[in-house]
């Protein structure tokens, strides 16, 4: 049997949807945009919002339109996909990492206070693997402190954090549509905000300095981040499909929580009370220091199970090697998290058997 760690949850469905642009003959940002964009603000539970061509220059638009630049510090966890902190370092900010959490893998809050300086501008939680950042204590911090919060909820769609949808609390947050998130329209990204000048600094910034199309005088300086309408018919489709995926991820979630719940030697990660819904993103698994991730890795490769390591922390990632100069925390939960941890196959199409088939592999491996 063949595993792959994941595949998008698209069909003949997205085709047609994509004809249906065709059609009409608009296939540049139009009406289908429109009501996608709509439909993601429901679902985030934000007033307005913006595409940007990915979820990468979605967090550097969003950091752009909240007015990080040179001389800034944005404070980010070391545990996260590099994209976050490169979007800092692209707008000339510099990225300060702080710890995680051992338990919720997400932003340590009193690390986090611990390198606040008189630069620091902003704070970055990431929303990660479907858990939620502890937003309640992300926002004190950051009102005592007058720092600015951007969330980068790219994996993070329709989660709640006590009831609020992750990607609402902060001054901005970004979401991403790569193939792997919950929903896809194959690359995308977006902005979303509760402020409206921040909303009109986005809107320049993404449509060359002018808040229309058609006219050529610019009163600002600005860029191109539109989207397409062929992408956000993919998006629509993919939003009518949402509830079934929420679904699909719990009960693979369930399933593989029930068949290792009494396997010595791994644990399925699972998500703080306070998250609800939750849309596993990965299903994240973390062994003990003798099980060794490494090795069990490679037998699952062996059994023709695709996995994944975690991220690994970005205060060791050899292209920050400049970035570190002068930052002295030790991220030591960040660390111990790369070397226990594995991101086992987790998609909504993914069978009961399949699932059955990885853990019996690694119970098959852990009991020698
Ligand atoms: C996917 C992802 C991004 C980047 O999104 P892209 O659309 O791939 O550019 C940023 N942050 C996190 C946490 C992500 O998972």
């Amino acid at each position: 049997m063949k595993v792959p760690q994941f595949m998008p949850y698209v069909d003949m469905e997205e085709w047609e949807a994509i004809k249906s642009c065709f059609e009409i003959n608009w296939i540049t940002e139009g009406p289908k945009s429109k009501e996608f964009n709509k439909q993601i603000c429901e679902k985030v539970g934000c007033k307005y919002g913006v595409f940007a061509n990915n979820g990468t220059l979605a967090l550097y638009l969003g950091l752009r339109a909240i007015g990080v630049g040179p001389g800034d510090e944005v404070i980010v966890p070391d545990f996260t996909f590099i994209a976050s902190a490169n979007a800092i370092e692209m707008t000339g900010a510099k990225p300060i990492f702080c710890d995680i959490n051992k338990d919720d893998l997400q932003i340590n809050i009193e690390s986090c206070r611990s390198v606040i300086t008189k630069n620091t501008k902003a704070i970055m939680p990431v929303h990660l693997y479907g858990f939620a950042a502890n937003m309640d204590d992300v926002m004190s911090l950051a009102k005592e402190n007058n720092l600015l919060v951007i969330e980068d909820a790219a994996q993070a769609l329709g989660i709640k954090w006590n009831g609020k949808g992750c990607g609402s609390f902060g001054d901005v947050a970004t979401f991403s549509f790569f193939a792997d998130k919950t929903i896809t329209t194959g690359e995308g990204g977006f902005v979303c905000t509760n402020d409206e000048k921040i909303y009109e600094k986005l809107l320049y910034l993404r449509n060359q300095g002018r808040i229309n199309r058609g006219s050529f005088v610019h009163p600002e300086i600005g860029y191109n981040f539109r989207m397409t309408d062929i992408q956000a018919a993919i998006g629509l489709k993919q939003l009518e499909k949402f509830d079934d995926i929420v679904y699909r991820k719990n009960n693979n979630f369930k399933i593989y929580s029930e068949l290792l719940k009494d396997t010595e030697g791994i644990e399925i990660l699972q998500p703080r009370s306070e998250i609800n819904p939750f849309i596993p993103f990965r299903v994240v698994a973390r062994v003990t220091e003798e099980s060794s991730s490494e090795n069990i890795m490679e037998y699952m490769k062996e059994k023709g199970i695709e996995t994944r390591t975690f991220f690994y922390p970005l205060h060791m990632q050899p292209c920050f090697k400049e970035i570190m100069v002068g930052q002295k925390l030790k991220q030591e939960n960040s660390i111990d998290s790369y070397n226990r941890g594995i991101c086992l196959p987790s998609f909504a199409a993914l069978k009961h058997e399949e699932i059955e088939y990885v853990c019996n592999t690694i119970k098959e491996y852990l009991a020698g």
